[in-house]
């Protein structure tokens, strides 16, 4: 069957901030010809290197609010106090000529996507423990402190839907992730079953981080009022 002769799927990425997932699709692009990857639409401020068009397409309140009414999204969510959405025509162009494209979403947007399109494949991909997790999003070093903490708090409302993913992938080594990944989209097999003590665990650990941080961050309060 030549490339042209299907339509190509709709691939839905999610998963905590600080699991490596743009480094994942990084890598479905570069090995393996069958992907394209939609640019998001964005109120958020481009990070240090992001680039108009092709990380985000970094847009005003105004201007994404109008494309949600001309019905230029086909999903959107908050996140963070930002709007996120997916442009509809990049999508439907690309599935047409038999790509499959990725979107690198959160959770909302994923299940619009899983109503609108329930042969999208959705993946959730997590790491081996919330601590790892804490530690990629810390080292990164690109967001600040209320930032990070957002972003844990986000994800303990993440955890809760995880079970709503057709497959979740533990990256737990790059090649690996990247590989199974593949496998699901090609053949519907691969990740990991979804297992509650293993939700559950992840969610206790990060609430301690967040406590952790928190009483940290008070101290820091404290030491400063005493100066
Ligand atoms: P970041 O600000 O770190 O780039 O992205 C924050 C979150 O928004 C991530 O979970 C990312 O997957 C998600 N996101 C990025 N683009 C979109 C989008 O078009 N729609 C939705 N629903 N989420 C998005």
């Amino acid at each position: 069957m030549t490339e042209n002769a299907r339509a190509g799927k709709l691939v839905v990425i999610s998963g905590f901030s600080g699991v490596g997932k743009g480094t994942v699709v990084n890598r479905l692009l570069s090995d393996y010809d069958h992907y394209t990857l939609s640019v998001s639409m964005t109120t958020r401020k481009p990070r240090e290197g992001e680039v108009h068009g092709v990380n985000y397409y970094f847009v005003s309140n105004e201007e994404f609010e109008e494309m949600i009414g001309n019905g230029g999204l086909l999903e959107h969510a908050g996140y963070a106090d930002h709007y996120y959405g997916t442009p509809r025509s990049f999508v439907e162009e690309n599935m047409a000529k038999g790509k499959d494209v990725i979107l690198e979403i959160e959770v909302q947007g994923a299940m619009q996507i899983k109503k609108a399109y329930p042969d999208a494949v959705l993946i959730f991909i997590t790491t081996p423990s919330a601590s790892v997790m804490a530690k990629r999003l810390i080292g990164r070093k690109t967001e600040t402190e209320e930032q990070i903490d957002n972003r844990f708090k986000r994800a303990v409302e993440e955890a809760e839907h995880i079970k709503r993913y057709d497959y979740i992938v533990i990256n737990d080594g790059l090649d690996d992730c990247v590989s199974e990944v593949n496998r699901i989209v090609e053949s519907g097999e691969g990740g990991v079953r979804y297992d509650p003590k293993f939700k559950n665990r992840f969610l206790q650990d990060l609430l301690e981080i967040i406590a952790e941080r928190t009483e940290a961050a008070r101290a820091r309060l404290h030491a400063q009022k005493d100066q």
